[in-house]
């Protein structure tokens, strides 16, 4: 997979605990965006638009050997980048376009190289749904 400076972050179908702000109490998740906020700068921390509203996004890695979900960040970034990370759910509001375009421009590629990405972004997350994922999320202190 190409690596984009802007991608898609499909969550397997699978995991449970996948969203950090239903299993935390809130006053922590609260704190835990508005650290991430503070560390932008007032910037989306991927496309780097400033003056925007941001929006906390939980970034996860998987390791497929072994089956864990990881929570690896705690990013702020802009409406237009969450709606690209979160593009399942995008296409379900009517906004692909809108989120296509940014992504073609934040990471300076053809809508081949959009059409290609999300395929494989979205076979890996087929793959990835079919199992169950263990969360590891020791590096939440990090974050608080
Ligand atoms: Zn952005």
């Amino acid at each position: 997979m190409k690596d984009f400076k802007l991608n898609f972050g499909l969550v397997p179908d699978s995991c449970w605990y996948s969203n950090l702000r239903s299993c935390l109490p809130k006053d922590a998740w609260d704190r835990i965006r508005r650290k991430a906020y503070a560390r932008a700068g007032g910037k989306c921390m991927i496309c780097g638009a400033p003056g925007q509203r941001l929006e906390a996004h939980e970034h996860w890695e998987y390791d497929d050997k072994t089956g864990v979900q990881k929570l690896a960040n705690v990013v702020a970034v802009c409406k237009a980048c969450h709606e690209v990370i979160h593009i399942g759910r995008t296409q379900l509001t009517g906004r692909e376009k809108e989120a296509s375009e940014h992504f073609m421009k934040v990471n300076g590629c053809t809508y081949a190289e959009y059409r290609k990405a999300l395929g494989e972004a979205n076979e890996k997350h087929r793959e990835r749904s079919r199992k169950e994922w263990k969360l590891d999320v020791s590096r939440l202190p990090e974050f608080m």
